[in-house]
């Protein structure tokens, strides 16, 4: 097979890494953002209904009491819901990461590749465990700016902004799941690149729309459980990975995979190694 069609089907790869942590985002996000959402509008409602002519509130201790209440029901659970939903994500990303990452190696090696059972690995896991962790944080920060000196002096505009902070949890709900799935599908692919044979590499292939600091790895290739060089980025300006890495992902979002590859395969046209670099390049834009 030709290294340009080899290339296309690498990147169509991580459109669908890309859709399916989309979707798992919204799963493991829902069930937190929506209770959020239903505990901001009744306490806006509450306040409202009481704070008639006043400014506050007039019981506005007891307010603050309710609230907290209803946040803490709001957020009830829902960190492990999240991480939950991140060892499923993760499981699937692996799954849908082993079996693509088997068809493209059949496709370049001309041979049947036998496949493996799905494992999310090590930092997959990681990063679902955090959930919890950062969902417990945010909830605290978010209780914490409830108090009768702040809602005196902020009104209705710092009851609010205690559902943003609340809101932050959400967010992080979806960095963890990201990284789970990105984690998750790179080590999938480790583990089938370890079945192919001594001497094939693991080669980085980019999302298009790639960041300028990912776009700088496109082609780059290393021995599974090697790193890439930290540091590199086609914008000076902007350098994310410091440090050494093992591969993708390496920020959360990044779409970005791998897949086994040796020189010794016959790919025809130019190598493929280039190929991804030329077109990592090829529609980069300064920002
Ligand atoms: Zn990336």
């Amino acid at each position: 097979m030709d290294a340009e069609r080899i290339a296309d089907l690498a990147q169509q790869q991580t459109e669908r890494l890309r859709l399916l942590e989309q979707r798992s985002i919204a799963t493991a996000t829902h069930p937190l953002a929506s209770a959020l959402t239903d505990a901001q509008a009744a306490a806006v409602t509450r306040w409202v209904h009481e704070a008639t002519g006043a400014q506050i509130p007039t019981r506005l201790a007891e307010f603050i009491d309710w609230v907290r209440d209803l946040i803490n029901r709001a957020f009830n659970s829902k960190g492990g819901q999240a991480k939950a939903a991140a060892e499923r994500a993760a499981f699937t990303a692996a799954s849908l990461a082993a079996h693509q990452t088997g068809q493209l190696a059949a496709a370049m090696t001309g041979q049947h590749v036998p496949p493996i059972a799905p494992d999310a690995g090590p930092e997959a896991q990681a990063a679902a465990d955090r959930i919890p962790v950062a969902v417990q944080e945010e909830h605290g920060q978010a209780i914490a700016l409830l108090t009768a000196a702040g809602l005196a002096a902020t009104g209705l505009a710092g009851l609010n902004s205690a559902f943003k902070r609340a809101r932050r949890a959400v967010g992080r709900i979806a960095q963890g799941v990201a990284v789970a799935v990105g984690a998750a599908a790179s080590h999938a692919v480790t583990l089938i690149t370890r079945t192919l044979g001594p001497g094939v590499r693991l080669l980085w292939v980019t999302e298009r729309g790639a960041c300028a600091a990912c776009r700088a790895y496109a082609g780059r290739h290393i021995r599974p459980g090697g790193q890439f060089p930290g540091g590199l980025s086609l914008d000076p300006r902007r350098t994310v990975f410091a440090s050494p890495v093992s591969g993708p992902p390496r920020h959360p979002h990044c779409r970005c995979t791998l897949i086994p590859w040796s020189p010794a395969w016959p790919v025809s046209g130019l190598p493929l190694p280039a190929v991804l670099r030329r077109r990592a390049r090829a529609d980069w834009r300064p920002a």
